[in-house]
């Protein structure tokens, strides 16, 4: 028997140039959902932004040019954070909408430790000050992580990710890696993709979250990872429905 269970979508690297079209069809499945976006995208289209701050679905910081903050100096760090924020910021200006929470999420959920987004990885790469850096720049804008309720993961708590202010994500759809020339994890295209979605034990490019039961086999609440890419525009739709057959409750936080 399914779990039913709250799911929190989560939508990165927004808005592509075929934003719309994606926002319309959450809209019309009335699947809720936060985008987290990249600065110079909000520039070349500001209207599809505001569009969607209109609708309900939340506009987020997913940097300035999405790079890995392991390869910046700190303070670059704080131009792709601040740039992107003050971008924003004067988008629900012009939506006329009030800027409720501030939510951050890295690029390759890279925290500019040195881990380059293995969360689980130790030894003498993770660079505890720099995290610690980065993330006051964070709380220091008022950014944060919103109250999701009943997410309880073992890798989440040994990788100590509530003690952040950015968000990070629970299940990643993995749509991203659908190539058949290059295939990551053998996904090649969207069978697979949606094969993966039923599967008991997705694997994550994170390392080997499947050591607990995860996913639907798991009672947990779910924060879930998507994307906004021209390269996967032909399945977003089907993997949303996909998404909607699932015993999953969709909500924001
Ligand atoms: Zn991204």
């Amino acid at each position: 028997m399914k779990i039913r269970k709250k799911a929190y979508l989560t939508i990165d690297d927004s808005p592509s140039k075929n934003f719309l079209p994606k926002l319309d069809f959450l809209i019309e499945k009335e699947i809720p959902a936060i985008f987290f976006c990249i600065g110079n995208l909000l520039e070349k289209h500001p209207e599809a932004a505001i569009k969607s701050i209109q609708a309900g679905y939340p506009i987020e910081n997913h940097s300035y040019s999405h790079p890995h903050f392991s390869d910046l100096t700190l303070g670059e760090c704080r131009v792709e954070i601040e740039k992107t924020d003050k971008i924003i910021d004067a988008l629900y200006r012009q939506a006329d909408i009030k800027r409720a929470q501030k939510m951050f999420r890295f690029p390759y959920g890279d925290k500019g430790d040195m881990r380059r987004g293995l969360i689980l990885k130790k030894g003498r790469n993770f660079d505890i000050k720099r995290h610690e850096v980065i993330q006051n720049i964070l709380r220091d804008l008022d950014y944060n992580q919103p109250k999701y309720d009943g997410i309880h993961y073992n890798f989440m708590d040994k990788a100590k990710l509530w003690n952040d202010a950015d968000m990070s994500w629970s299940f990643d759809v993995m749509e991203w890696a659908t190539s058949e020339k290059k295939p990551t994890f053998g996904i090649k295209n969207l069978s697979q993709v949606l094969r993966r979605l039923d599967s008991k034990r997705p694997k994550d490019c994170r390392g080997n979250l499947w050591l607990e039961k995860r996913w639907l086999n798991s009672p947990s609440s779910e924060i879930i990872l998507l994307h906004d890419h021209p390269e996967t525009d032909d399945i977003f739709n089907n993997i949303i429905d996909k998404l909607k057959e699932l015993p999953l409750d969709f909500r924001l936080p």
